[in-house]
């Protein structure tokens, strides 16, 4: 068997932005609307820092305008909701995002309550997640799991139907979501967790394979069907050889010589997640003022 086709995060996510550039300057020109996207940080996290940062230059690239609100990690949930009642009463603001985690001061599921679900691109307010979950549809989905879906179906053909389908994790972050977006997709979808009995054969039953766990290489070449698509959501810091590396929750090495394609980590699912977010914000956007976009 040949080695896995690796799926290129990096250049699907780079043509997801070039297409969000251009409808945001059709936007511009035809109705005279320019999306703005904020991000409210808490605390110093250096790895959040870094993310916000990349937000904030994603989002100016794409031609829209990026705000970011700033708290000390000393804040009280009190501030942390007034800010966020600013960013719902703001007209320039069509979305926004609490970055987390957020200091143990504060409930996080307080927070993502109080967001407009008209502006909630994380799509973790519970009315986002019904529509999700229900099939209703019409709102906005989380973006590492729509990032996912997009990078399976570049690898099979944009058709995801009757495939089966096995999401490892369940978090309402990653698992969940990722999980309804698939099902919407007509997988046959199976979704494993720590309590799994007999995850590798399990995992072994996937076309399509989505982990989301948070374990480094947890997932092994042996676990994976012949020709399967595996999607690697995990970012996992390790050592190695004296030197600190990236590496997914999927042994890439044993992995690649099975699967039919794969994502590599870095550059798979993590450029995808910034791509989907800046797509949110101008489909927030779009949706408040009530303008069907162009299709791509
Ligand atoms: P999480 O909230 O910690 O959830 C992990 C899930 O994995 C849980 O459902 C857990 O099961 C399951 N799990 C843990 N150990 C397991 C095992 N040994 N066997 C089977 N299942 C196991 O993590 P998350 O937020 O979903 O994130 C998962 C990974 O994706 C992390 O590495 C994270 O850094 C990464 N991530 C990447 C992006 C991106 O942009 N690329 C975005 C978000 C997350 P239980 O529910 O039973 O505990």
């Amino acid at each position: 068997m040949t080695e896995a086709r690796i799926i290129d995060g990096k250049a699907i996510a780079e043509s997801l932005r070039a297409r969000v550039a251009a409808k945001t300057a059709w936007l511009k020109s035809n109705h005279g609307l320019t999306p703005g996207l904020a991000v409210v940080l808490v605390g110093e996290d250096p790895a959040s820092q870094v993310y916000v940062r990349n937000k904030g230059l994603a989002t100016e690239a794409a031609g829209m305008r990026s705000f970011t609100h700033r708290l000390p990690a000393t804040a009280t949930e009190a501030e942390l909701l007034a800010v966020i009642a600013q960013l719902n009463a703001d007209p320039a603001v069509n979305g926004f995002l609490v970055q987390m985690p957020l200091p143990k001061q504060i409930n996080p599921d307080r927070v993502i309550a109080a967001v407009d679900p008209a502006k909630d691109v994380d799509g973790f307010h519970l009315l986002n997640v019904g529509r999700l979950a229900s099939g209703v549809g019409g709102g906005l989905v989380p973006c590492t799991p729509r990032g996912c879906v997009i990078l399976a179906k570049s690898a099979l053909g944009n058709d995801l139907s009757g495939c089966n389908a096995v999401v490892i994790g369940r978090s309402n972050i990653v698992g969940k979501p990722v999980a309804h977006l698939l099902l919407a997709e007509n997988c046959t979808v199976t979704v494993s967790h720590s309590r799994t009995r007999d995850l590798t054969s399990v995992v072994r039953q996937g076309d399509l394979i989505v982990a989301a766990v948070g374990r480094a290489r947890m997932v092994k070449g042996d676990w994976i069907k012949p020709g399967a698509t595996v999607i690697d959501v995990g970012i996992n810091r390790i050592e190695e050889n004296g030197k600190s590396r990236l590496v997914g929750d999927v042994d890439f090495e044993s992995a690649r010589a099975v699967a039919g394609a794969i994502t590599p980590v870095p550059g798979g699912v993590g450029p995808m997640t910034i791509a989907c977010l800046i797509e949110n914000a101008l489909t927030a956007c779009a949706t408040q003022n009530r303008i069907t976009l162009p299709t791509d």
